[in-house]
């Protein structure tokens, strides 16, 4: 199947300090690739010095959002740039986030789950604290993290939806309470109206297959919730990473179109040419 290039909504610049390249060098990569649309999505500021390595300040947020404006509008004609935010889903920090939503006129914000309590699960300087966990144990928890971050509806796309695979810890696939946990995630996402993010990210990490899994691909698509594609690209070069993995993935199931979003909207757009 051909497709057509879609929207890859989630990449990140310098400013949470794990990532290289400016919005420019990041829309140039897209252009290069054949997009069209692409959203910026850097690691919002979160309260309480929470995690503050990983994140841009609370005050870099007015020039995060100036270089995303002024791409945006000196390549108008060719690439058209969303302005986004990645924001973590941590509990309790919830009243904080969406005051930050409130403040700006995004195009939508990510949603994302990269902690149980105080564990960043996805750092791999925290690798050794599986140790102390039961695999399926953490998969429920982090499901139920997820769900929880739908259930606050303050989010437009659910972010790499099954990112504890990260390192490739897989939890039995016949283990009713992880896919009853699975299940339960799915019914939040399909209540808040969000998008699920099917990522190419975890293609390049030692999990080495697409987030979220295929079994979750399928059952999402089977509820009829809709999807939004990121290549969560830390350096321009991942711009568009494994687009054609992600919508193949997508059509196997039946998937006709992809989410797109403006000022906090989202419309479908179809995924194949005719
Ligand atoms: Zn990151
Ligand atoms: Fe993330
Ligand atoms: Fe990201
Ligand atoms: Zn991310």
């Amino acid at each position: 199947m051909i497709f057509n290039p879609v929207p890859d909504y989630h990449m990140h610049t310098p400013r949470c300090n794990h990532a290289t390249g400016d919005v420019r060098d990041y829309a140039n990569a897209a252009i290069q690739c054949g997009l069209t649309e692409i959203g910026m999505s850097d690691h919002s500021p979160m309260p309480g010095g929470f995690d503050k390595a990983w994140r841009m300040d609370r005050s870099e947020l007015p020039s995060y959002l100036k270089e995303i404006e002024q791409a945006r509008d000196a390549l108008s004609d060719t690439l058209t740039i969303r302005v986004g935010l990645e924001a973590d889903f941590h509990p309790g920090t919830e009243v904080y986030v969406k005051e930050m939503i409130a403040a700006y006129d995004w195009d939508y914000v990510i949603g994302s789950v990269h902690y149980i309590k105080d564990w960043g699960f996805d750092n791999p300087d925290c690798m050794q604290i599986w140790d102390t966990w039961n695999i399926e144990d953490a998969y429920c928890a982090y499901f139920e993290l997820v769900r929880q971050s739908a259930l606050t509806g303050l989010f437009n796309i659910i972010g790499h939806p099954d990112l504890i695979k990260k390192f490739g810890h897989r939890a039995d696939a016949n283990c009713k309470r992880v896919q009853s946990a699975e299940e339960s995630m799915l019914q939040a996402v399909l209540n808040s109206g969000a998008a699920l993010e099917v990522s190419s990210a975890g293609l390049r990490k030692p999990v080495g297959e697409m987030y979220p899994h295929k079994r979750i691909i399928k059952r999402a698509a089977e509820l009829g919730i809709p999807f939004s594609y990121g290549s969560d690209a830390h350096s321009p070069a991942e711009v568009g990473h494994g687009m054609d993995a992600c919508l193949n993935m997508l059509a196997s199931f039946g998937v006709k179109e992809i989410a797109s979003f403006k000022q906090r909207k989202m419309t479908m757009v179809p995924i194949n040419h005719a």
